[in-house]
């Protein structure tokens, strides 16, 4: 049931307190009126008027086993009550921390040995960059700086990450960016201009080994690349582009980086990409999901080749307060036991596939969708101006807000139209409700 809805007189003033006092990322103070959420149950939230919302981006895309669990709940608190937190990674260790590294490598690629621990994905992303250069100099090469990145790339907004990922709006006025970075064309096949009418693998793995020859193989640490890119709006490589990649960098003695922080623990219907992809990489960034944003924490799965040469003469220098958390690595423990005992993979493939195909049906013909596409609870709707030429719709945020205003749908919008990502315990109702407001709002002049 929807909690009692609070006087609007105390809405206003929380809007007016929110503007007063929070810089929010991204979208200005001046001109955002921001809901403000006080509930979420499943795919449901309410916010302070009681306005209850179907949550289609599940959080920021891993919300695996919805809101309001009281198990997670449960178990923080318990973990919290016996021990929080205590200190220095490095000396110590704790149970909750040694239970899950082990869960996790279990779970991983063959390859995968050992797991370091971040609070999120942008320090995750900072230690796999690090990483990556670090095993290459302990191994005498300490000219293997260079990083390949692709173009679209979201990887997070620290500095080495923010320098992979590949928009402008990361870069500009931020700079110097860090040196030694460079941005290849993404594996994006709905937009076959990028290919030079070529095959789109074809034309990424011709790229990738020129530049290899341009920089050095000696130059290079690391590729990074997320196996779907999420930011750039759910885009899915061909099946034969990790591999090739794959093979190309092991050829060059170069590491690859999946930054699987939207991918990992089911939102695909598998527990990683690289499993969906066939590839195996030597570190794998991860986050999100695998707590379902109960508690902030990430996980760098890395090779027994790469936790070895970290590991040896003085150890690895760069730890951080929150390595290792208890309390996450408890509420962690317990979300990938919900995922696996309530079998939500299968779900995600299922009740994913469903909204796929229900999406593919009822948008098919209107004239500014361009492309509809995804793999498991990761769905992607391009939004175009002209569908012949394919220019991008110019401002997919306006449609985004209207489904939300006018339906209580929550999409995001991404660089190229909508993206969703809900729960993985979506039912079919709610998918069909989801598909029904896109439809309404562009069938629509927004
Ligand atoms: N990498 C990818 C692919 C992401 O989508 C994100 C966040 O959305 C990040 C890294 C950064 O993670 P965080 O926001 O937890 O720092």
């Amino acid at each position: 049931p929807a909690p009692a809805a609070s006087t609007s007189s105390s809405t206003e003033a929380l809007h007016q307190l929110d503007r007063q006092r929070i810089v929010h990322p991204y979208l200005p103070a001046s001109t955002t009126e921001r809901v403000v959420m006080t509930r979420g149950k499943a795919s449901s939230l309410w916010d302070t008027d009681g306005r209850e919302y179907l949550d289609a981006t599940g959080g920021l895309w891993l919300a695996q086993v919805g809101h309001g669990r009281d198990e997670l709940a449960d178990v923080a608190a318990s973990q919290m009550r016996e021990l929080e937190y205590f200190t220095s990674f490095w000396e110590f260790s704790n149970q909750p921390a040694i239970e899950l590294a082990d869960r996790l490598v279990r779970l991983a690629p063959d390859e995968i040995s050992k797991v370091y621990f971040t609070s999120g994905g942008s320090e995750g992303i900072e230690a796999a960059l690090k990483m990556s250069r670090y095993h290459h100099y302990r191994r005498g090469k300490e000219e293997k700086t260079w990083i390949l990145a692709r173009e679209r790339a979201y990887h997070g907004i620290a500095y080495g990450g923010g320098t992979a990922s590949g928009f402008g709006m990361y870069h500009d006025g931020f700079g110097p960016m860090l040196p030694h970075v460079e941005h290849l064309t993404p594996p994006w096949p709905y937009r076959r201009d990028l290919f030079d009418g070529q095959d789109c693998t074809d034309f990424c793995i011709a790229e990738l080994e020129r530049t290899i020859e341009r920089i050095g193989a000696d130059n290079i640490a690391a590729m990074i690349g997320e196996p779907i890119m999420g930011v750039a709006g759910m885009v899915v490589p061909p099946d034969d582009y990790w591999p090739r990649v794959r093979e190309v960098l092991r050829r060059n003695d170069i590491l690859l980086i999946l930054d699987e922080v939207v991918t990992a623990y089911g939102r695909i219907g598998s527990w990683f990409a690289a499993e969906h992809f066939n590839v195996d990489p030597d570190i794998i960034v991860t986050a999100k999901g695998i707590t379902s944003g109960y508690f902030p924490l990430g996980a760098v799965l890395m090779s027994e080749d790469v936790a070895e040469s970290l590991e040896a003469d003085s150890g690895f220098p760069m730890g951080y307060t929150y390595n290792g958390h208890p309390t996450g690595c408890a509420v962690a423990l317990a979300n990938l036991h919900i995922i696996e005992h309530e079998r939500l993979l299968a779900r995600a493939s299922e009740i994913g596939g469903y909204l796929l195909d229900k999406l593919s049906d009822e948008l098919a013909d209107l004239p500014r969708v361009g492309e509809v596409r995804g793999v498991g609870m990761m769905l992607g709707i391009e939004l175009v101006a002209d569908r012949d030429s394919r220019e991008p719709l110019p401002n997919p945020q306006a449609v985004a807000d209207a489904v939300r205003r006018e339906h209580g749908v929550i999409v995001r919008d991404s660089a190229q139209g909508l993206v969703l990502s809900p729960a993985l315990t979506l039912t079919r109702d709610e998918a069909d409700r989801i598909s029904a407001a896109i439809r309404a709002v562009l069938t629509t002049t927004h």
